[in-house]
Order: C-alpha cells, then sequence, then structure tokens
C-alpha cells in the first residue's frame, strides 16, 4: 500500500454509520485496499450481484430517495428526479449488466510480424479501491451512475457526496451501507476539510464531479499519490443558432433551448450557458423564448417543475452577477413565469449587450439566467468560442450541413448535441466528459468500464520463437535480417 500502513477496521466499519472524521477515512480506505488486494481477480457473478443490488435499491428507494433530494432544494420535483437521475442510472446499469461479461473478456490484438509467432492480448482487471466524489445538483446520478460502472468493472469504491444536499447524502450512506459491506461500497460524509482528506487518499483512481475550481484542488491533493484522475467539471457551454434557422424554426429552437437551460432551473453543467444569435435576430429569438419558458412553467401560481435554487447564497450570487452586469448596461428582460411558489424559485432571465469584462461572462451561471450575444459571421462565433477556455458542451441549431460542420471542425468541446441540448449525455455508447477546463477523462458506457480498468498488455512467446537472431554479438547475419526487416515496415 503506497504511504499506508493497513489499520484494522474498527467499529465505525458497521453499517449504517457515516465517518465524519478525517482520521476514519485511512481505516476505511485500508478495509477496502486490503479486499481489492485479497480478491484482484474479480469474477462476473460478483459484478452482476452488486449491480443487481444497486438496481434493486434504486427500485425500492427511488420515492424516498426522490424527496430527500426535494428537501434538500426546495422545490425540485419527483419527476424531474425520475428522469434526469434515475432514467439516466437505469439505463447506466441495464447497458453494464448486459456488457459487462463482453468487456472484462481479454481482448485479443493482431502480432505484427516481427513478432511472429508470438501472440497477443490485453487483460482487462479491476484497478482496486475507486474513490467518488460528487456535487450537488444531480446528487443521484452523479454519485451512483460511477458507482454503478465501478462495480461492474469489479473495483470496490468509497464516495463523497456533497454535503450542500444533506437529506439525499445522509440517506444514500444509509442505503448503501445496508446493502453493501464496507469493504466493498462506503459513503463518507463531511464539507470541505473532510473532502480535501478523501482526495488525499491514495486511490487507485478518483473521480470528481465539480467545479472547475475545486477540480484543481482535487486534480494537486491526487498528484502527491500519483493517483489518476477523471474530472468533470463545469464550465461556459455555447449554444449557436445558425443563420439557416427559419422564421418558422425559431419557436422548437428555443423551446429546446430554454428545456436545457431551465431544467433544475439551469443548475445542470451542461446547461447552454450563453446563446449566440445572428445579428438582427433578437426580437424573434425573445419572443420565442419567452412562449417557450411559458409552455414549459406555466406562471399560474407557481410551477412545482420549476426548481430551486439550491440555497440562499447560490441565489445571491446569481442576483449579483445579474446587477454588475445590468450596471455595467446590460439588457435584463425578467420573464413572466412559475417562480411565486418558494423564495428561491428565480425567474428566467435573458440578457444582452452584457460586457465581455463581466462576471456574467466570464464564469459559469449555474442558473437560469441567458446571456444573448450576437454575431455577424460564423466566423466570429467560432473565435469568440476559440478564445475562452474550451467548453463542456456545445450546442447547434440549424440546417445547413456545411455550416454545422464547419462549427463541429472548428470547435473543441467536451460534448456535442445538434438540433437538441443536453441530449448527448444519455447516449449511454457516447463518452461523457469534458476536455481542457472543463475536465478530463470521460466515462458512461464502455469508456467508464475502461476509466476504472487496467488494461493490461501481455504478450506470449512462442517455442518457436526466432528471437535469439536479434541477440548480441551482433555480426554479419543480425545486419542481413535487420536489412530485410526494415524492407517490410
Ligand atoms: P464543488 O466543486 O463546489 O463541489 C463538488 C464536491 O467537491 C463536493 O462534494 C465538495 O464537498 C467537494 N469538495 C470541496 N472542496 C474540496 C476539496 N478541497 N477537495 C476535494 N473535494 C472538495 O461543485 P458543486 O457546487 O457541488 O457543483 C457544481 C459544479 O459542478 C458546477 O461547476 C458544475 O458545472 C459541475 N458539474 C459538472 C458535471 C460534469 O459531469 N462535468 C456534472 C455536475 C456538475
Amino acid at each position: 500500500m503506497r504511504g499506508m500502513n493497513a489499520p484494522q477496521p474498527a467499529a465505525f466499519l458497521q453499517p449504517n454509520e457515516s465517518a465524519n472524521a478525517t482520521a476514519d477515512l485511512d481505516k476505511l480506505f485500508a478495509a477496502q485496499h486490503r479486499a481489492s488486494r485479497a480478491m484482484v481477480d474479480v469474477p462476473l457473478a460478483w459484478r452482476l450481484e452488486r449491480l443487481e443490488r444497486l438496481h434493486k435499491l434504486i427500485d425500492t428507494h427511488g420515492p424516498a430517495l426522490a424527496d430527500a433530494v426535494q428537501a434538500d432544494f426546495g422545490v425540485r420535483s419527483r419527476q424531474l428526479t425520475d428522469v434526469a437521475d434515475y432514467f439516466v442510472l437505469l439505463a447506466t446499469i441495464g447497458q453494464l449488466k448486459a456488457q459487462c461479461a463482453r468487456w472484462m473478456k481479454p481482448q485479443r490484438v493482431s502480432t505484427p510480424i516481427y513478432l511472429q509467432p508470438a501472440s497477443a492480448y490485453i487483460q482487462r482487471q479491476p484497478l482496486g479501491v475507486v474513490g467518488i466524489i460528487g456535487p450537488w445538483n444531480y446528487p443521484l446520478q452523479l454519485t451512483l451512475g460511477p458507482l454503478a460502472t465501478a462495480l461492474a468493472a469489479g473495483n470496490r469504491a468509497m464516495i463523497k457526496p456533497s454535503e450542500l444536499t444533506p437529506h439525499s447524502s445522509a440517506l444514500l450512506a444509509e442505503l448503501l451501507h445496508s446493502t453493501f459491506g464496507a469493504d466493498e461500497v462506503v459513503v463518507v460524509q463531511g464539507g470541505p476539510d473532510v473532502a480535501h482528506a478523501f482526495a488525499s487518499l491514495p486511490f487507485d483512481h478518483l473521480m470528481f464531479t465539480g467545479s472547475t475550481a475545486v477540480g484543481r484542488k482535487v486534480a494537486e491533493a491526487a498528484a502527491r499519490n500519483l493517483t489518476p484522475t477523471t474530472l468533470e467539471l463545469g464550465g461556459k457551454s455555447p449554444c449557436i443558432v445558425d443563420a439557416s434557422c427559419s422564421a418558422a424554426d425559431m419557436a422548437g429552437v428555443a423551446l429546446k433551448i430554454a428545456h436545457g437551460k431551465l431544467i433544475n432551473a439551469g443548475q445542470t453543467c451542461i446547461a447552454p450557458d450563453y446563446v449566440l444569435l445572428p445579428e438582427g435576430r433578437e426580437a424573434e429569438f425573445e419572443q420565442a423564448f419567452s412562449r417557450a419558458v411559458g409552455q414549459l412553467f406555466p406562471a399560474d401560481g407557481g410551477s412545482k417543475d420549476y426548481a430551486s435554487i439550491l440555497t440562499a447564497r447560490h441565489l445571491a450570487r446569481l442576483r449579483d452577477l445579474l446587477q454588475e452586469a445590468q450596471a455595467a448596461g446590460a439588457r435584463v428582460v425578467e420573464l413572466d413565469t412559475a417562480s411565486a411558489a418558494h423564495p428561491r424559485q428565480m425567474a428566467p432571465v435573458l440578457v444582452y449587450n452584457a460586457p465581455a469584462h463581466s462576471r456574467l461572462m466570464t464564469e459559469e451561471i449555474f442558473g437560469p439566467i441567458l446571456p444573448v450575444l450576437t454575431y455577424r459571421t460564423l466566423a466570429d462565433a467560432v473565435s469568440h468560442i476559440n478564445a475562452r477556455p474550451r467548453p463542456l458542451a456545445l450546442y447547434w441549431f440549424g440546417t445547413d450541413s456545411a455550416t454545422r460542420n464547419e462549427v463541429l471542425n472548428q470547435t473543441v468541446s467536451g460534448g456535442v448535441t445538434i438540433n437538441d441540448t443536453l441530449l448527448h449525455i444519455a447516449h449511454h455508447n457516447l463518452p461523457f466528459g469534458g476536455v481542457g477546463e472543463s475536465g478530463w477523462g470521460s466515462y458512461h458506457g464502455e469508456a467508464g468500464f475502461l476509466r476504472f480498468t487496467q488494461q493490461k498488455p501481455v504478450l506470449v512467446q512462442s517455442r518457436w520463437a526466432m528471437g535469439h537472431l536479434f541477440y548480441p554479438p551482433y555480426g554479419a547475419r543480425f545486419q542481413q535480417i535487420m536489412g530485410l526487416l526494415k524492407r517490410w515496415l
């Protein structure tokens, strides 16, 4: 074990307990580490059985967990948790159960002529202990999704959910601790201090989902142990409306943008952060967007489908962003909608002419504020995107495939959905992740399975091997063979 004497797990490893003290972390980790080294070869049956337990946990306790998320947010409908957390989770678990046997198999590779008649393959093995640090915005999908993938790949896992969702984090801990042994899955609760100590454990892999600022700290802490990381971070995801969108298209385009922006009230990592609109189409877009908002969240007496902002602190930050932009000359259009039912439901807002240096245009917004920027030529829109950190997601709406390809070829982002928003995250055969400041490493589907897997190359020499022909002393025969081989390469 790197840098640790394996202490014996003590009484706190009993089910239904959570580790709040930093000192306990080493012991919890040691128990998982020891178990992972005692069973290096993790059979398919072990993996499937753990996935089944997780599936059952969601089936049985899904409604209680959704209620806990609702209690954390204030307003967060059960249906939103159903579609954004459970649907994605159940699809993930279903795919893992169906594909695990195939993905864990050794993968034969062809052997180059100069090594024949040797053969070679890649052996896929569990890494050992995976750490998972989760954010608050989708507290179930973003902890249990990586957990399912880690288990399918034959690993143990320690989870640190967000301290800002205390109800769902506590219930998750209770349910996972009664479903799994502490040497299989353990939940650690706590704030930044515990999180920092957690990130400093010598995991075999550490997966972090959260902000770019905290991601830097996680990468630093993990680097001290040479722990490889997957960082799923945030950023400003642009949404381009192309000139090829007709006036008739605009209603549908605005509805899709409004849905992507306003689901969970903008508190979604891949929500469109701002819109890039062809110059002159502002009024048309504003009208269509306003209508779309009314359609999604009718204003009569408040909507329980429109999530509230998580805390008063987060709401105050959003208001500050708006005020700063407004004071600097931006035009703010507050839309009439269902924001009356709860003091932290914030009405959607469109913002025009926000200065480029304002916090609204430099920080990830993570709320229901949509800046609208206009562009004259496609090259202007592309250079605006390329002058900024690479985004987690990019959206493009239009009918002109040449322009679409130009945008796809000239920009680099974590992922893309064309003519809609968000949906690439739900396609489990697409790797999901960021690039540059929006993160590194991707998961979902086989990409996720491989993220938590050691791909060990194995070369099997043949008894008919001619390797000795290359051994010293190097004489004329060596020169002759090398000459022949070089001609083949
Ligand atoms: P955050 O970075 O504030 O917190 C995330 C987690 O990190 C929490 O569990 C927190 O306790 C922990 N943490 C805090 N300090 C730490 C430290 N020093 N070391 C280790 N861990 C520490 O993020 P948040 O506010 O919970 O979530 C919002 C952010 O997450 C947004 O930026 C959003 O874009 C991003 N996000 C990204 C994805 C993705 O898949 N790329 C998904 C959801 C959210």
